[in-house]
């Protein structure tokens, strides 16, 4: 056995399943989870020494690569300085406003320390301003895994096979309601059956954990006039989009204003930080403002604000999101030219420093397309690229990622160990 082996086998004596969030067991595609132990710009270590190029930085957080100096010298600098104090600080203060610039709808915010809890937060916050119990949310979109979202949930789950968690309540289930994804009719039909009683609309307005999947203009502006005409609050879970696709996130590129906000994964920089924000007037419900009850005993941790903070910085430098997309673009265009060379059937997408491959002819614009792409072949890629030292999310329903550590080489070298793996997996 190599030390990968030795370490999964031992993990899974005391850790469920040998891992702490179900999708690392590489469960959908088998075999052996590796076990990092070194990040440094685009490459990760595992427990064998085996260098990889890097295609998940964390499911999304590490947009500047691995262990970036301006970040790891802010972190060490706050850590110096205490590693919590569960009270504020002028570091957070420093952070919520700059969020709120970057993202003008965004007139407060509240840090949390997952992605999980900012969705969370957003859906109370949005049942205790509207008075309305219904939620809305999309098939295939994955928001964290509170009771009320666990209800056809993507992502893990999905990879699974298994469409919804055991533990959660029926009751709580039964206020979530579940609509395909880019359905406007579907959308109209059910605000104008029941419209009154909705609450909220959450969604990845580009969504990352079906692979990824763009939502249309159509779709994006029926979410917006319809929880305006309804009295309904939109929520844009932009945890994995957020910092990610555009500086200005998913809602610069629509040109949309969502009610609330949820931001996680680049906001931390790495570090456990997410949060959630919008109109003053929703957020000012908040405790101690208000009677919608939200805390969190290492929220705004100054350690984990550092990191957000110098993140934050280094991606609003002039030109940052620019480079990323072309780098990011380089490598769809190149996993697309060589898919034709090798006659593969196969396409790809990508927005700032995201991106989705497919097995399939086009590009999915639902779960129902997703689940038509030939998830034996990406099983068969997946491994193949594995050996060559890539690594790529161990899943057919995850986006993947470029940093800004990513260079030309890499990128090239990539494509050639596609290559390769193409003609093998033929
Ligand atoms: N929302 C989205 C869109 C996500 O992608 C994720 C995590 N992948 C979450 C929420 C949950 O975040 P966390 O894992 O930090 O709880």
């Amino acid at each position: 056995m190599n030390q990968n082996q030795q370490l999964f086998a031992a993990a899974q004596k005391h850790i469920p399943g040998g891992v702490n969030s179900p999708v690392r067991a590489f469960g959908s595609v088998g075999g052996t989870p590796r076990f990092f132990k070194k990040g440094e710009g685009a490459y990760v270590w595992d427990a064998d020494d085996q260098r990889y190029i890097d295609y998940v930085g964390s499911w999304g957080p590490l947009i500047l690569g691995h262990t970036h100096p301006k970040v790891l010298e802010a972190v060490i600098q706050a850590a110096k300085n205490g590693m919590s104090f569960g009270a504020p600080t002028a570091a957070e203060v420093e952070l919520a406003d700059l969020i709120c610039e970057m993202l003008p709808s965004i007139e407060q915010v509240r840090l949390v320390s997952s992605g999980t809890e900012a969705t969370m937060s957003a859906i109370r916050l949005a049942r205790g301003f509207t008075g309305r119990d219904k939620l809305v949310k999309f098939e295939g979109c994955y928001h964290g895994h509170a009771d009320s979202l666990l209800v056809k949930a993507g992502s893990g789950l999905l990879t699974f096979g298994n469409p919804s968690s055991a533990g959660v309540p029926a009751s709580v289930a039964a206020d979530t309601l579940v609509l395909p994804y880019n359905d406007v009719a579907a959308l109209e039909a059910l605000f104008a059956e029941m419209g009154d009683k909705i609450a909220a609309i959450i969604v990845e307005p580009i969504a990352g954990n079906m692979n990824m999947v763009q939502a249309s203009p159509e779709f994006v502006q029926a979410m917006r006039k319809l929880t305006e005409k309804y009295g309904a609050v939109l929520i844009y879970d932009e945890v994995m989009t957020g910092f990610r696709v555009d500086l200005h996130c998913t809602q610069g590129l629509h040109g949309v204003k969502p009610d609330l906000t949820c931001l996680g994964k680049v906001v931390g920089g790495g570090m456990p930080l997410a949060a959630f924000g919008g109109r003053s007037d929703i957020m000012s419900k908040l405790a101690p403002l208000g009677p919608v009850y939200q805390a969190g005993t290492l929220s705004g941790n100054p350690v984990a604000v550092a990191a957000g903070l110098a993140t934050l910085k280094l991606i609003s430098e002039d030109g940052f999101f620019n480079q990323l997309s072309i780098q990011t673009k380089k490598l769809c265009d190149g996993l697309i030219q060589i898919a034709k060379e090798t006659n593969t059937v196969f396409s790809a997408q990508s927005t700032g420093g995201m991106f989705g491959f497919y097995f399939s002819e086009n590009i999915p614009q639902s779960f129902a397309d997703v689940m038509n792409s030939d998830r034996s072949k990406f099983n068969a890629f997946f491994h193949g690229m594995l050996e060559q030292g890539i690594y790529l999310a161990p899943s057919a329903f995850e986006a993947g990622f470029v940093s800004a550590a990513h260079s030309d080489q890499d990128i090239l070298f990539t494509l050639a160990a596609a290559k390769k793996v193409f003609m093998q997996i033929k």
